[in-house]
């Protein structure tokens, strides 16, 4: 680390530490507690853009110390998928964290993460699976598991995770709320390109052809959302949704469905505040969104009760 025992010292006065060990990082760690700062920790796998960064700042505008992880977490790659050309602009990050002035870059190497023997798993049954969980067999047990080092390693107050990845988010605050983390869990907003597409590091794996059917993933979801707050069938404005997807270029559609906002259950009608998610291929690229469902307005009892009453 560029000056290990110092971390916390470097961080006043506004340099990016950088950890590349559990024990580095912790030793920052204490040097602020016992100062009585406050902690939060941005979990990431690195390759920064403006979607982060609002977790970054969301996260400073908390007060805290800001610590941001960067580490491509094999365990949450399926076979076949983009583990080995994942991008990694170490150099960038670090300009771009030094810009947005977070305190402390935590990159561990594979070997810090899981050492030999290395054996656990973490596993958050339920909310884990259906969605990307079935499409990506083993997914959230990878994320799981390193979520929860990376919230004992850092042992923050406070974590800050994307709305963009809506179901990791649930695994996260079950998986916290079941072990008894003390983290708060809070959820930034997803931060969109002008034309609605969710930022994502993996969008530069699109062809520029593909560049302009990308935001059709957006404008569906919202049209979809549209539909179903004037009062539409869900079931039907779904399918709906999934010809339009198909239509639009996307070389598969691997899921959109109404789920409960919290649970991630199957939502058939809009009784509870609800999340449409999807996930289409687009060539090589995978592409993820969510948009919230809020619950319908009651039609409630109450008008004919209020009536007789009046
Ligand atoms: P990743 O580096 O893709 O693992 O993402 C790290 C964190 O940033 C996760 O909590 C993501 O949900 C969040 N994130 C990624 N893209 C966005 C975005 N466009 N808007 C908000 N948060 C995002």
């Amino acid at each position: 680390m560029a000056g290990t025992g110092d971390a916390a010292g470097q961080a006043k006065t506004g340099e990016l530490a950088i950890a590349r060990s559990v024990a580095e990082l912790r030793r920052a760690h204490d040097a602020w507690l016992r100062r009585g700062e406050r902690i939060a920790l941005v979990p990431t796998m690195g390759a920064l853009h403006r979607g982060h960064l609002a977790l970054v700042q969301a996260a400073q505008a908390d007060g805290a110390r800001v610590v941001v992880s960067i580490f491509v977490n094999p365990r949450q790659f399926g076979p076949g998928e983009d583990l080995a050309t994942y991008p990694r602009p170490e150099a960038d990050d670090v300009a771009k964290l030094r810009q947005a002035r977070a305190d402390l870059l935590f990159a561990p190497s594979v070997a810090e993460m899981y050492p030999d023997g290395f054996s656990t798993v973490v596993s958050v049954a339920g909310v884990s699976e259906g969605l990307c969980g079935a499409h990506r067999l083993g997914h959230f047990d990878g994320v799981a598991t390193v979520v929860a080092k990376l919230l004992l390693q850092a042992a923050p107050h406070v974590a800050y995770f994307g709305e963009k990845d809506y179901q990791q988010l649930q695994v996260v605050r079950r998986l916290v709320r079941d072990l008894d983390m003390p983290a708060r869990i809070e959820a930034v907003p997803t931060v969109r390109e002008a034309d609605g597409l969710a930022i994502s590091s993996r969008n530069i794996y699109l062809s520029a052809a593909e560049r302009q059917i990308a935001p059709a993933l957006y404008r569906v979801l919202s049209e979809v959302a549209g539909r179903l707050a004037a009062g539409r069938s869900p079931a039907a404005e779904l399918a709906r949704g999934r010809a339009a997807l198909a239509s639009a270029g996307f070389s598969e559609v691997e899921y959109l469905e109404l789920r409960d906002a919290e649970t991630l259950a199957p939502l058939t009608a809009r009784t509870r505040p609800g999340r449409l998610l999807a996930a289409v291929r687009l060539g090589r690229t995978r592409l993820i969104d969510n948009v919230p469902m809020p619950p319908a307005a009651r039609q409630t009892a109450e008008k004919p009760l209020d009536a007789t009453r009046g």
